[in-house]
């Protein structure tokens, strides 16, 4: 009766030992990963370029005035190398956009549609300091719909980070305005 009970004893350790080696193994290989992830997602010279044209871009809006417009500007660059820009406007009755709109808004009217890095940054008027913010959903639907390409668009989610449209917007319904 002892040796069986030993032998399932031992199993029970076995099989404890075996999960526990998956889930080490899982967590270094998680962590490894997002670290590398990290490591190629690190913002350029371009990236901080671009996080400066829509501050920028904010600074040149000023003189317009006008409540709920300008808080926040975009810009984006294109693979071919074009910078456009603009500012969130908001107006009464509910009329308004985001900064990433008019920055779009801009690149379409100039025949282009595909986004290689975009960036919003939000200008904190009580705090006097600029912040780098990630796009709303609508701005993310509308980045995905521009080009089927853009799901590889790099977004500059923070004054450090930046990932891919496809991580911000996991199982996308894959709608696109592309002809
Ligand atoms: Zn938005």
């Amino acid at each position: 009766m002892q040796r069986p009970e030993g032998k399932t004893q031992s199993r029970r350790v076995y099989s404890f030992l075996g999960v526990a080696a998956v889930l080490i193994f899982r967590y270094i290989y998680i962590g490894w990963s997002n670290y590398l992830f990290r490591e190629k997602m690190k913002l350029t010279k371009e990236d901080k370029k671009l996080i400066e044209e829509a501050k920028q871009i904010i600074v040149k809006s000023q003189p317009v005035n006008l409540i709920d417009t300008g808080e926040v500007g975009s810009a984006l660059i294109t693979p071919k190398g074009n910078i456009f820009r603009g500012v969130s406007m908001g107006f009464y009755c509910g009329i308004g956009s985001c900064g990433e709109y008019q920055a779009i808004g801009s690149m379409i009217s100039n025949g282009e549609k595909e986004i290689k890095t975009i960036v919003a940054v939000w200008y904190d008027e009580k705090k006097k300091k600029y912040e780098v913010i990630p796009p709303c959903g609508k701005c993310r639907e509308m980045i995905a719909q521009a080009s089927k390409k853009n799901q590889n668009t790099e977004v500059i989610i923070s004054g450090t980070k930046k990932v891919k449209l496809k991580e911000l917007l996991p199982y996308a319904w894959g709608g696109s305005i592309e002809k």
